[in-house]
């Protein structure tokens, strides 16, 4: 589920100090459109890539929290745990010089708050969440009677589990209010305020807008599609593609970011996948092989 990346991602525009000695060091800020990626001089290198737990159990400390889907045997919040810890363990072996640094690594939750933070001191590059998806139930009307000659209904929820394979998500820019009320529809505890409590009118939220648009937007992009193909080709997984998520809080974020829903936790096939070691290592693999094309595509370009 994939409410809390975007609430998340909110915070890490609570550090713009942080998200501007980033950009000052790494990049040269030009008006050019296709100013998409790093090229200064001295030689960007990706060392710090930030691995995200979605969800967990047992909330620390204050702040936001959200406790994520359940299949039928299994609840996202630990197999997003499992899955992040193998993806560190794989990223310290197979890419040299890189640190992978958990915003969390037990089960207890940690907050949207303190998550941004830990990305944000750590001067992470890149950003990936885990998370898995699920459906939610459909509502069907079924007949249980007849009372004078009418026949009498009810409305009852029907599992939908027809939802299969991964989907990526990145930000895409929409307008404030609808994103606020898709943040509102979702409904999920606590989100809706801390969706409202970022200004579109605020000149550091629209300096960072501009900023993410310019700098992290299409990285974002180019990252996820590289997750996508390998999921798709080389692990033959169904794909849902990528998706330009339209909740303006991604927006905030100070570091290229993808969410990676690695499949329906509440698809029964999906839910063995993902609690597998087969599975979870696959899913792994390929997000290693994907970030390792991304920093050598990325420090390439900016020799
Ligand atoms: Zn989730």
């Amino acid at each position: 589920m994939i409410y809390s990346l975007s609430v998340l991602l909110a915070f890490l525009s609570f550090f713009p100090v942080t998200s501007y000695s980033f950009i000052k060091q790494d990049t040269i800020i030009n008006n050019s459109k296709n100013d998409t990626v790093p090229n200064n001089t001295t030689g960007f290198k990706i060392k710090t890539i930030i691995i995200d737990a979605g969800h967990g159990g047992k909330p620390t400390g204050t702040g936001h929290f959200s406790h994520g889907a359940s299949g039928s045997f299994s609840s996202e919040r630990n197999v997003t745990l499992a899955i992040a810890l193998k993806l560190q363990k794989a990223i310290e072996k197979d890419m040299s010089e890189v640190k992978a640094v958990l915003t969390r690594s037990t089960e207890d939750d940690v907050s949207f708050e303190r998550r941004a933070e830990i990305a944000n001191q750590n001067k992470g590059n890149v950003f990936i969440s885990i998370h898995c998806n699920s459906l939610p139930d459909r509502h069907a009307r079924e007949r249980i009677g007849t009372k004078r000659r009418k026949p009498v209904y009810r409305t009852v929820s029907v599992p939908d589990r027809s939802g299969k394979g991964v989907l990526l998500l990145v930000y895409g820019l929409k307008r404030t209010r609808e994103a606020e009320n898709e943040i509102k529809a979702n409904q999920v505890e606590g989100d809706s305020e801390m969706g409202a409590g970022l200004d579109p009118d605020d000149p550091v939220t629209i300096i960072l807008t501009n900023e993410y648009k310019r700098k992290f937007r299409q990285q974002s992009i180019n990252l996820a599609n590289l997750i996508n193909n390998e999921f798709v080709q080389t692990d033959e997984r169904p794909s849902e593609g990528m998706r330009e998520q339209s909740i303006y809080v991604l927006c905030h974020s100070a570091m290229p970011s993808v969410l990676v829903e690695t499949g329906y936790i509440n698809n029964p096939d999906d839910e063995k996948y993902l609690n597998s070691e087969d599975g979870q290592n696959e899913i792994v693999a390929s997000i290693v092989r994907a970030l390792t094309n991304y920093k050598k595509e990325m420090e390439l370009v900016s020799r």
